[in-house]
């Protein structure tokens, strides 16, 4: 076995020293929604590459207080963006330094997440991992919203998807998601919302099927805009929407001003802090990075 894995990489391969490294889900954003193995293995961790969306509260009730937190950002556009081969090389290197690696990410791994780089690249390394799952946003935003993703009589089923470019989705889809037999749910669709309702328009949908916006699901400054297809595509927010933000579309949607059990926080504050607020946790980073760059050469 270990003679396969050394035949798979220049690093040190399994059983001489290397550690282990752990993809974790840490929720939506309530430091409370995390499973509870998420939980004990963030407290045996070494070091903790952790992405933006995770809350620091999470770190700050879960991780050992000698751990090493490394703060990967991805922020649409935003110079703390942390590229993932960069993250995926970090992983490989820290996994020769240290016993248990967290590699924690916001909602669960195996949704939006760019798990399937770091599993690459920790296999291809020859490095042992496990998976925790974590609560998506989808869920996240349907518990704290009472609205049921497929609730009898409302949905079907439900979709979980993201729309961020016009060839993302074809017409024949759309077509069939106008029907909203199911829930549709948008993961980083904010800034593409008008472009989403127009699809579903033109694809035949009825005009008044109702959507909500959820921004910053399950945190304190969670807020909840609330409008229909056709209300959306011509009048749009008079704001931009907080980041993160999930849309959850269909006649679900309409079950939430009877079910709703928390208040909108109207302050509008950013709850997920930037990568740019830590600068201390950039230095070390770039330290890594430096070092990774220098052993490579
Ligand atoms: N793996 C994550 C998704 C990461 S992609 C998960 O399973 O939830 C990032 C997108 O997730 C955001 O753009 C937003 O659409 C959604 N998201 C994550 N956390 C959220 C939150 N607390 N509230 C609303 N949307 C959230």
């Amino acid at each position: 076995m270990i003679t396969d894995l050394k035949n798979k990489s220049i690093y040190a391969p399994l059983g001489d020293g290397g550690g282990k490294v752990f993809l974790v889900g840490a929720g939506p954003g309530d430091p409370q929604l995390l499973t509870v193995k998420a939980a004990k293995t963030l407290a045996l961790a070494d070091v903790i590459v952790t992405d933006r969306l995770v809350g620091k509260a999470i770190i700050d009730e879960y991780a050992n207080a000698s751990a090493i937190v490394i703060p990967v950002g991805k922020q649409g556009g935003s110079n703390a963006s942390t590229p993932q081969f960069e993250i995926n090389e970090l992983l490989v290197k820290l996994s020769h330094q240290y016993k248990t690696i967290v590699r924690l990410k916001g909602g669960d791994t195996s949704l939006f997440s760019n798990i399937l780089d770091e599993l690459e690249a920790l296999n291809n390394a020859g490095i042992s991992y496990e998976i925790i799952p974590g609560i998506t946003a989808a869920s996240g935003a349907s518990a704290y919203t009472g609205v049921p993703l497929t609730a009898r009589g409302h949905a079907t089923g439900v979709r979980i998807l993201t729309y961020y470019t016009h060839t993302a989705i074809s017409d024949e889809a759309w077509k069939q998601f106008a029907s909203f037999e199911d829930t549709l749910v948008f993961y980083m669709s904010g800034k593409s919302l008008h472009e989403v309702t127009g699809k579903l328009l033109d694809a035949g949908a009825d005009a008044t099927i109702p959507f909500i916006v959820v921004e910053q699901a399950t945190t304190p400054n969670q807020y909840v805009y609330q409008s229909t297809l056709q209300d959306f595509f011509n009048n749009g927010f008079d704001k931009t929407f907080i980041s993160p933000a999930i849309v959850i579309m269909g006649k679900v949607a309409g079950l939430y001003e009877q079910f709703k059990w928390i208040r909108n926080n109207n302050s509008r504050e950013h709850y997920f802090k930037p990568l740019e607020d830590y600068p201390e946790l950039i230095q070390l980073l770039n330290d890594f990075q430096k070092e990774a760059n220098v052993s490579r050469a």
